[in-house]
């Protein structure tokens, strides 16, 4: 049984310390592949690199909007290179968050909507930050005709995580559905489509309940899986073989990079 972690930073300075033994420890837990996307342009050689080095990391390169103060307009054209060089799964973190103050709302829309068009060119799937913004950020899905993808640690209402799939996304809830007061998450979790959930786990941030305040690592990704099935009521291995599916129709190209062996569970 493997399961994807579909979200994860693994080239964050956190791991900086043991990113090749996170690494293992989540393949010796069954977490098969990992998708490392970028956050700025910054990032994007480390991310490759992680990819050579580890063929279980699936580089995505985008240019997150919590990042607009270190993007610069020429970084879009070095995404386009960079996609043309070393094809990338997907396009990602890129979004809207009207959450955190300061954070120009014109400015956010210009990254996001440009490397919409980005996405749309080369026919890749994009992986979605939005806060506080799920109307605006579905709005330009379907200005830019995008229609596959991840609405990452998805938080919403359910009409806005159906509108995400009848757009043709899956949602990503992550360690958050992990904490018992999240109950509007809890909920969503146990009632959407199953079709239409996969896993992350966003480390080093967002750190399930049982490691709260603490470095959050891939390695956690089953635990997370068993919390979904619990939820929904039902075994682990239909949620482990489930959300690899939907893993792979939301980012196709993860099913042709080279996978280590499962481990079973
Ligand atoms: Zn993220």
């Amino acid at each position: 049984m493997t399961l994807i972690d579909t979200h994860c930073h693994l080239d964050a300075a956190e791991f900086d310390e043991d990113r090749t033994r996170a690494i293992q420890r989540a393949q010796q837990n069954g977490v098969a592949m990992i998708v490392v996307p970028a956050v700025q342009c910054a990032a994007f050689a480390a991310v490759l690199a992680l990819h050579e080095q580890h063929a279980a990391c699936a580089p995505a390169l985008g240019l997150h909007p919590m990042y607009i103060h270190a993007h610069l307009p020429e970084h879009l054209i070095l995404l386009r290179a960079a996609i043309e060089r070393q094809r990338p799964v997907a396009i990602g973190e890129i979004g809207l968050d009207f959450f955190v103050p300061n954070l120009d709302v014109a400015t956010q829309e210009y990254y996001f909507t440009e490397q919409l068009k980005i996405a749309r060119d080369f026919g890749l799937p994009v992986l979605l930050h939005s806060r506080r913004a799920n109307d605006q950020v579905l709005k330009q899905l379907r200005r830019f005709d995008i229609q596959r993808g991840i609405a990452h640690a998805f938080s919403g209402s359910r009409q806005q995580a159906d509108a995400f799939i009848q757009q043709g996304f899956k949602l990503g809830f992550g360690g958050a559905m992990t904490y018992t007061r999240a109950s509007n998450l809890r909920r969503l979790a146990a009632e959407l489509p199953l079709e239409a959930i996969v896993l992350e786990t966003d480390a080093p941030d967002m750190a399930p309940a049982w490691i709260q305040h603490q470095r959050n690592s891939p390695q956690q990704l089953p635990a997370i899986a068993a919390v979904l099935a619990e939820l929904r009521g039902v075994g682990f291995d239909k949620i482990a073989q489930a959300t690899t599916v939907n893993a792979r129709v939301a980012i196709p190209a993860l099913a042709a990079l080279d996978a280590p062996p499962a481990i079973s569970t």
